[in-house]
């Protein structure tokens, strides 16, 4: 069996991969009211509030504060800012950190301390099952993987590597943009297929955009976005 994959962060990164799991999907109506009862108290349950006049509902969390008897609706767009506030207003324990970590992400994670002595928390990220299988799903059908904003490290870089020919599909930092229609690309310009096979490669692999590099993120980024390589 392979080594299992571990890394490191610092409680307030913690905290952070938290939130960005809410604000890239905010719609975990489930884990959102375990979340956040587990940080508030009180009962919080998954639910839909109808909105005058129109009569359209809108799913979210009802959450009902312990010793009150009136419930309150938390939309979905809101559980982000909400778990802003609640962290902003009193840090969890290092321990709940912890907990709420394993929750929300779905790993194992232990607090412990880290390369500098630091104390923080160990997460096993699964990612030593991970293997990409080149099914080129992410750079065809995941929007953002292909049409977003680079970063300037990749920008800085690809003009020290003299990289004009993929510079000249970029305007201001937006990817891609074809040099030929000044439109956004409905496709990367860089994938190909391989002849005859079901596989696709990234023709500047090498020193492709950072965001495509980091993809997926976790493994719950993965199963989440419909990678293929935890299969
Ligand atoms: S640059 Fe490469 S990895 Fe990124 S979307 Fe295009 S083909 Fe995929
Ligand atoms: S979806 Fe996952 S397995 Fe498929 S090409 Fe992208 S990273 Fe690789």
């Amino acid at each position: 069996m392979s080594k299992k994959d571990k890394k490191f962060i610092s409680f307030s990164l913690a905290i952070k991969e938290i939130l960005d799991d809410f604000s890239s999907d905010p719609k975990q109506y489930d884990l959102f009211a375990k979340v956040y009862s587990f940080l508030v108290g009180g009962k919080a349950v998954p639910g839909e509030e109808e909105c005058p006049p129109m009569g359209i509902k809108y799913g979210g969390v009802w959450h009902q504060p312990e010793n009150l008897k009136e419930k309150r609706f938390y939309n979905w767009h809101e559980f982000d800012d909400l778990l802003t506030q609640v962290f902003s207003s009193k840090l969890p324990s290092a321990q709940d950190i912890v907990k709420l970590y394993r929750m929300v992400m779905g790993l194992n994670a232990y607090i412990g301390s880290g390369p500098e002595k630091k104390a923080g928390i160990w997460v096993e990220t699964e990612m030593e099952k991970y293997q990409c299988i080149q099914c080129g799903y992410c750079c065809l059908n995941l929007y953002d993987a292909f049409c977003t904003s680079a970063y300037e490290e990749d920008m800085v870089r690809w003009e020290e590597e003299g990289r004009w020919d993929i510079l000249d599909y970029i305007v201001g930092t937006d990817l891609w943009i074809s040099p030929r229609t000044g439109e956004e690309v409905t496709r990367c310009p860089w994938l190909r297929k391989l002849q005859n096979k079901d596989k696709y490669i990234c023709r500047i692999h090498d020193t492709k955009p950072k965001h495509c590099r980091d993809y997926p993120k976790s493994k719950k980024h993965a199963l989440r976005t419909g990678c293929k390589g935890f299969s």
